[in-house]
């Protein structure tokens, strides 16, 4: 880290002087050294989203049917033809291949490079979003450190959403095994964020207080906090699919829902998955109408017929959409509103 500092001292000195006297010349302009890494970890953080997505592709074709995810290696799901590493590259194969097996030409389908696209932007997303900071001359390494942390919290939740909305897609289904992980791993994340890297044992605070309380005080009211809103996020839920089946006398919405809507408070907050809610209706509804007004739509998505919408995919877009932009979105309707 010492090193890019002097870099950067460096290209801001040469901006002002227009010399660099490392005795290397450093061509670099104003500020390029920080932004530049910025820009480089946003790719690696792409390409390394690519990847998981690629193995995410694995697990969502393998797991519903009792696969093991790592053996044996990838193959075509219809001749068994195993792939080449060139078929295996993510995104770049499907194209090449024209969404096809090479051997016996069944469709890959688009899910494969949707799924790689979606998380690679993802992951570079939340790389150039939250490593504004990242290397800022003077800022205290600590705070480095716990960003490039919340920075892996933030990937592992968009692999999540990224799975839960295809397996709900796919097959109606969120599974316990990924919405309980998911929860107690965004409480975990929001702890981390707001209380546990914080050093309250600094020489510049008064010796007086006993901050180790105040910082156990904090842990213990974040943590209450977050758990009153999973709850309230979850009753929500299963207060809508009570109301739905006294009125149509059927099942709405699953029990799936409501733990996705609880892991959703987990990461967010209340507003946040609220928001969330709010966008994923909106989005279902959209769905919802194009089907029944376009009879095309419904014959290419037959696994959605019959009226039974994964609202569990709807969810985890709005949730995506409320995790990169809630906090503004949120400040923009309050400003609206008169707040
Ligand atoms: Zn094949």
């Amino acid at each position: 880290m010492a090193v890019w500092r002097n870099v950067h001292a460096c290209s801001v000195y040469r901006g002002m002087v227009g010399g660099c006297e490392l005795g290397v010349e450093i061509r670099v302009d104003v500020y390029s050294s920080s932004h530049m890494i910025r820009i480089l970890g946003t790719i690696f953080a792409g390409l390394m989203g690519l990847a998981f997505g690629s193995f995410l592709n694995v697990c969502l074709s393998r797991w519903p049917a009792g696969e093991s995810v790592v053996k044996p290696r990838s193959h075509c799901r219809n001749c068994d033809h195993s792939l080449a590493w060139w078929e295996n590259v993510p995104l770049v194969s499907w194209v090449m291949l024209r969404g096809r097996c090479r051997k016996c030409g069944t469709a890959i389908g688009w899910r494969y490079p949707l799924v790689e696209l979606a998380v690679g932007v993802l992951w570079a997303l939340s790389f150039w979003n939250l490593s504004e900071n990242l290397l800022q001359p003077g800022f205290v390494s600590i705070f480095q450190y716990n960003i490039l942390i919340f920075i892996l919290f933030q990937a592992v939740l968009y692999w999540i959403l990224v799975a839960l909305s295809v397996l709900d897609a796919e097959h109606l289904w969120l599974p316990d095994a990924i919405t309980f992980p998911g929860i107690a791993l965004g409480l975990v994340a929001t702890l981390y964020r707001f209380v546990l890297p914080w050093n309250f044992h600094s020489s510049q605070n008064p010796p007086s207080i006993n901050w180790q309380e105040v910082q156990r005080h904090l842990l213990f009211s974040y943590a209450i906090h977050r758990l009153l809103a999973m709850l309230a996020a979850a009753a929500l839920i299963l207060l809508i699919r009570w109301i739905y089946k006294l009125v149509r006398k059927r099942e709405g919405m699953g029990l799936g829902d409501a733990k996705l809507m609880a892991m959703l408070a987990a990461w967010l907050g209340l507003p946040g998955a609220l928001l969330a809610f709010g966008l994923g209706a909106i989005l279902g509804s959209v769905v919802a109408l194009v089907l029944l007004l376009v009879p095309a739509a419904r014959r290419g998505s037959e696994t959605w017929a019959g009226s039974k919408l994964p609202f569990g995919t709807f969810l985890c877009a709005g949730g995506i959409v409320s995790s990169l932009w809630g906090q503004s979105m949120i400040a923009a309707y309050l400003r609206w509103a008169g707040f």
